[in-house]
């Protein structure tokens, strides 16, 4: 694997479970060139990881991965080298964050009407000052024996459409595109051939609006998409002239993936820069077909 980089991972920044450090030490001892830290919807890890990259020898690439929405259906934009101190992208992750707070709220609402309570507290306690997910009320639910582990929370309670399940706060695709690229970032699809009731959220029609409005790439490779559905993606990302990125979407404990179980080639990672660089020095979107 030479010079390969996973440019999807998550800490206990958002709703993983491991620190910055940890994430980088995995990717050294696998032999990566280096890593992206995509924490949900915040940048607060990018100091500690940059920080560990430095020591390691690695190549921090820093990103955040918002969720967006678009007819009811999950959305994710991964964001790279976009301005941490961007007055419109940090207003809207400060929102997020504060939409997820209350959402959790309804959330244990609901879970304890269906006899299977959690104090908001321990949620607030597992996400540790991140921005609330589902996966931490799931984390919550075991620790008071209402279930055996994540994944029956998620099948009987928290689920999309499931009975303690409510809609979170997003921003439209293209709305969230234009924030990341505005603070001069590039975008990449995030695993748009897998949603969480199945199927694909990314109609042909929203990938057309979203390379239109500057998308830089799509991330195909994917641990949760089949090797067809990767081979779909690589088609339709080649058709827009988008680059093809892959990442593992680590979450430590949470998820059974390793860091490094998908990567992308240094010299897709060179045009995802030149891009960012580009829009640095100039706010006009510039897509990859100008490259
Ligand atoms: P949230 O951001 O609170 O909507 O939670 C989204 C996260 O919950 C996703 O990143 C997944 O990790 C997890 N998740 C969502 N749906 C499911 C599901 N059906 N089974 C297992 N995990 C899920
Ligand atoms: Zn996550
Ligand atoms: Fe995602
Ligand atoms: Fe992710």
């Amino acid at each position: 694997m030479q010079h390969a980089y996973d440019l999807h991972t998550h800490t206990v920044h958002s709703d993983g479970t491991t620190q910055p450090e940890d994430n980088v030490s995995l990717a050294k001892e696998i032999g990566l060139a280096g890593l992206a830290l995509t924490d949900h919807d915040t940048v607060s890890g990018w100091t500690p990881m940059r920080a560990a990259c430095a020591r390691h020898g690695l190549v921090f690439i820093p990103g955040i991965e918002l969720s967006t929405e678009r007819d009811g259906r999950s959305v994710h934009l991964l964001g790279y080298w976009v301005d941490p101190q961007d007055a419109a992208l940090t207003d809207e992750c400060d929102r997020l964050r504060n939409e997820r707070s209350r959402r959790a709220e309804d959330i244990c609402v609901r879970l304890d009407a269906l006899g299977v309570g959690v104090d908001v507290a321990r949620v607030r306690a597992f996400a540790g000052g991140a921005p609330i997910g589902r996966p931490h009320i799931a984390s919550a639910m075991i620790e008071a024996g209402h279930v055996p582990d994540i994944q029956t929370a998620f099948d009987d309670y928290l689920a999309d459409g499931g009975p303690a399940y409510v809609p979170k706060y997003a921003v439209d695709p293209v709305r969230g595109l234009r924030l990341l690229t505005a603070a001069g970032g590039v975008a990449v699809l995030a695993h748009p051939g897998v949603s969480e009731d199945g199927g694909s959220p990314v109609t042909a029609d929203l990938l057309d609006e979203l390379a239109a409005a500057g998308l830089a790439g799509v991330e195909v490779d994917h641990p949760a998409h089949e090797p067809d559905v990767a081979g779909r993606w690589r088609g339709l990302a080649a058709a827009h002239d988008l680059l093809v990125t892959g990442g593992s979407d680590f979450h430590g404990e949470r998820k059974d993936l390793r860091v490094g179980e998908r990567t992308t080639t240094a010299d897709t990672l060179e045009r995802l820069q030149a891009l960012a660089d580009s829009r640095m020095h100039d706010t006009i979107s510039v897509t990859p077909t100008a490259l």
